[in-house]
């Protein structure tokens, strides 16, 4: 029986975990739902993508046992060229569909530094062939994330320098004022696609100056007022 009363079938194995991010000044965790993430929110990115014409951004998702706040990162199996792209990430209070731009901010519980791992050559194999970019994107531990600072202690970092360096240099920096999209445009524009639910994690988008990691680089991510988060790629598994 579960606590509301409804009988529940007993389970072939245990239940996957759930997924938590530790909150800055609480001893309460953040339990994530859904991690949504925005493509192509930075004009600067896009154009070091490939993109002359001004697209709007887009959305694509990850799993959420793809957060990873372990210190050292596994080294992805299947690319050849992993790429950093920092990021400004969201962490939702309360949810919602059809929210306003005006009303869009009231939902954010706070805001973390996180990093879209992305294996770049897969994701250019699949844009060439119109594929998916699952395995581009959504791969294990390709959202390594900070903890959460309350959006009630900080306010909304909507001017923000937020930078990320390799073995102590600058590889990444940018503003969050920069954003094609404003954080209260990217959860009003997601809320048209999906009910947003209290733990969802929204990825805002990199800034330029993306490139390849190697196994043992370590990586600093920061967002001015937001916070830092610090991680080393684990050694390449041998072959
Ligand atoms: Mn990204």
């Amino acid at each position: 029986m579960t606590e509301s009363g409804e009988s529940r079938p007993a389970l072939l194995f245990e239940e996957p975990p759930g997924v938590y991010l530790g909150v800055q000044g609480s001893d309460a965790a953040f339990p994530v739902h859904r991690i949504y993430c925005v493509g192509r929110n930075y004009r600067e990115h896009a154009r070091e993508m490939g993109e002359s014409t001004r697209e709007p951004p887009f959305f694509f998702s990850k799993p959420r046992d793809a957060v990873c706040t372990e210190n050292i990162i596994p080294w992805p199996a299947m690319t050849d060229d992993l790429h950093h792209e920092v990021e400004l990430v969201v962490a939702m209070g309360s949810g919602g569909v059809n929210l306003s731009p005006e009303t869009a901010l009231s939902a954010v519980f706070g805001y973390a530094v996180g990093v879209d791992l992305t294996r770049r050559d897969l994701q250019a194999e699949a844009k060439e062939q119109g594929r998916p970019w699952t395995t581009a994107k959504a791969f294990d531990h390709s959202a390594p994330v900070s903890s959460i600072n309350p959006a009630a202690k900080i306010g909304h970092p909507d001017a923000s320098a937020i930078r990320l360096s390799v073995n102590g240099q600058q590889r990444q920096q940018g503003a969050t004022s920069d954003m094609t999209w404003s954080v209260a445009e990217i959860i009003a524009e997601l809320s048209r696609y999906f009910e947003l639910k209290p733990g969802d994690l929204v990825f805002t988008g990199t800034p330029s100056g993306v490139a390849a990691l190697q196994p043992g680089d370590r990586v600093k991510a920061a967002v001015d007022t937001v916070g830092e988060l610090n991680f080393e790629m684990g050694a390449a598994p041998a072959d």
